[in-house]
């Protein structure tokens, strides 16, 4: 609690651009959140006055950065397990909690967790140690037999077909830890020296959705609108707000299943499942995260409780707030960051686009532009999907690499 106001003190580990949005969020709520960073420079460590620089990796840090933090929570998923139980026995609120947030860390856990619930995902196997020392019914043991991986690789294969798709159980983020393979022979060199992972069949994907929601204490839950999201190499890079080429049958399920994971699983704040539209027209679970998420950016200007602050309320217990949308069409666009002599700078990129769309609303995260590396994101706002989305588009291409290809003179 803060003394002087009155009001709670949330603490956040890890300091990106989620944190930064919370942050933002937080302001209006009285409130200024505390964070763990892990460098002064971090985007939110530059807009933050309490800020621990420290190791999230680190008990003695994380519970030193949880001393006068009403309840604790997370801007990414890397805070080992056994760290977030230490410090719940410690007396600190954390949430989510370590029970639900291994779902989130770990892919194998995960998918076998969607399978009990019986929520439909694409088929897989676990590759690493002790998932293939269990799936063989033998006692766990981590000299596991590389002939034997390779077999059930194999195996695999062959029931659900070629190529098959390999994850890094755990770390994995914007498509790093994801790859094709289309072969036993061709999985070598990760089965040798890669990350613990495991295989999925390929989804016949037609297009890709995420369904927001949150969850508090009580039991209260919010769905927003399903959106569609656009990848590219793995990145997401369009969310558009609702899903445009979604049925309202499928949509209502994906809300439906996501606020069921999310009861099942005990998530309190923001939980995003993204899915898998098939081509025979099924919905496939892809991965859960355990926070604000990419695919929510677009409920900043888009809904009437932006994610950040219904992450806010969700995990200090308050009353969950309103999700309407408020235009028919949203549309968020990642920028991600250009070659490192794009012209003109930045700054009068800005300076360009606040003057050609005064109502295309920018979000800079703080961070320095390396190419690929998400560094802002644009949201448009309309009635009409193709002019929202040509805005969108354009407006970060812009801010991206100064392409002025989608800009016109004259709106
Ligand atoms: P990350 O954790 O890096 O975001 P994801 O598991 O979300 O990784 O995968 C990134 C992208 O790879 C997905 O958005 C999708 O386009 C593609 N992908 C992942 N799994 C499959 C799969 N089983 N079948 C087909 N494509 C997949």
């Amino acid at each position: 609690m803060d003394k002087r106001t009155g009001l709670p003190v949330v603490g956040m580990v890890g300091a990106g651009q989620l944190a930064r949005m919370t942050q933002q969020a937080a302001i209006a709520l009285g409130q200024s959140i505390r964070l763990l960073a892990d460098s002064p420079d971090d985007g939110a460590a530059l807009v933050t006055a309490d800020v621990e620089v420290g190791d999230y990796r680190s008990l003695p840090d994380l519970l030193r950065f949880a001393e006068g933090c009403d309840v604790v929570t997370f801007d990414h998923e890397h805070v080992p397990g056994e760290h977030i139980r230490a410090l719940a026995a410690a007396g600190v609120t954390v949430l989510p909690g370590a029970d639900a947030l291994m779902f989130a860390q770990n892919k194998a856990r995960m998918r076998a967790r969607m399978a009990e619930l019986a929520v439909p995902g694409p088929r897989w196997i676990d590759l690493s140690a002790a998932g293939a020392a269990g799936a063989a019914g033998g006692p766990t043991d981590s000299r596991i037999d590389g002939a034997e991986v390779r077999a059930a690789l194999a195996r695999f294969g062959q029931d659900v077909g070629w190529p098959l798709v390999l994850k890094a159980i755990s770390g994995g983020y914007d498509g790093k830890g994801v790859w094709v393979v289309d072969s036993v022979a061709d999985a070598e060199e990760l089965l040798q020296s890669g990350p613990p992972l495991l295989a999925e069949e390929k989804a016949d994907i037609d297009f890709e959705i995420a369904a927001l929601v949150a969850r508090s204490p009580f039991g209260q839950g919010a769905a927003w609108p399903v959106v569609e999201t656009v990848q590219q190499d793995g990145i997401c890079t369009e969310v558009i707000a609702p899903a445009p080429r979604l049925s309202a049958e499928l949509a209502d399920r994906a809300s439906q299943l996501a606020l069921s994971i999310a009861g099942q699983l005990g998530v309190v704040g923001v939980l995003a499942v993204e899915f898998f539209v098939t081509r025979s027209g099924g919905l496939l679970v892809n991965e859960l995260a355990m926070r604000p998420h990419n695919s929510g950016h677009w409920t900043i200007e888009g809904s009437r409780t932006s994610q950040f602050e219904q992450h806010l309320r969700a995990v200090l217990d308050y009353p969950l707030g309103s999700i309407a949308q408020t235009a028919p069409v949203v549309v968020m666009a990642n920028v991600l960051g250009g070659p490192a002599d794009t012209t003109p700078a930045l700054d009068e990129r800005v300076h360009h686009l606040m003057a050609r769309w005064p109502d295309v609303k920018i979000h800079l995260y703080g961070k320095e532009f390396r190419p690929g590396r998400k560094v802002a994101h644009v949201t448009a706002l309309g009635d009409d999907l193709e002019l929202v989305r040509g805005r969108a588009r354009a407006a970060a291409d812009y801010l991206s690499r100064g392409d002025r290809a989608g800009v016109p003179d004259h709106d």
